[in-house]
């Protein structure tokens, strides 16, 4: 049996699975569709902020596009590490299109002008 806190809503329900998958504690679906996939592929989405070249010590936000293995999380971030991009931006702008060959673009959060 394992046990873990699904973060899908606020409520936070206390989920519990069984060695055969079945999945109890959730209030909604939504909870035992999040259990087995962090049973078998766990994923993420990842926020963070990366530079503006032409703005001194100005940063941008930045999110995945998507969800990214949990597993790739690091390398994940060392590439928007690297990222960065010249104001304007506008929010839904591409910092960097699939990043890693995982199908996820790395968006501008924050318009700048
Ligand atoms: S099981 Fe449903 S209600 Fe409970 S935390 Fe997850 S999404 Fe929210």
């Amino acid at each position: 049996m394992k046990e873990f806190t699904c973060i899908i809503c606020p409520r936070g329900c206390r989920l519990q699975v069984d060695d055969n998958m079945n999945v109890t504690g959730n209030t909604c679906p939504r909870g035992k569709d999040y259990a087995i996939s962090e049973l078998t592929n766990p994923v993420r989405s990842i926020t963070s902020s990366i530079r503006v070249r032409n703005r001194d010590d100005l940063l941008v936000s930045v999110k995945t596009s998507g969800q990214i293995p949990k597993g790739k999380i690091f390398e994940v971030m060392e590439e928007i590490n690297k990222l960065s991009v010249d104001a304007p931006t506008r929010i839904g702008d591409i910092a960097k299109k699939d990043i890693l060959g995982l199908g996820v673009d790395i968006l501008i959060t924050k318009n700048i002008n």
